[in-house]
């Protein structure tokens, strides 16, 4: 008899209290994770840097833009500085 209780608990899922992904891997440095976004929604821009080498972006956004929108336009720029 397989007298084994095999009770699966729900894992609970906690809501975790940070934010969107926020941090993306640096196009300079190479560093994972070590650019931030600051979205400043009043002001409608967008401001990125990397923590490691100090590289920063500042580009605008509109009310739909999200953190990663403004890292795509960093990387835009940069590969359009390299033609
Ligand atoms: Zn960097």
């Amino acid at each position: 008899m397989g007298g084994r209780k095999s009770k699966k608990k729900p894992m609970a899922r906690k809501k975790l209290t940070q934010p969107l992904d926020v941090l993306f891997n640096c196009p300079f440095c190479n560093h994972e994770k070590s650019c931030e976004v600051n979205l400043c929604r009043p002001e409608n821009i967008g401001h990125i840097f990397c923590h490691v080498c100090l590289e920063d972006f500042k580009t605008t956004i509109n009310y739909l833009s999200e953190a990663i929108d403004v890292y795509a336009e960093w990387i835009d720029a940069c590969e359009n500085v390299n033609n």
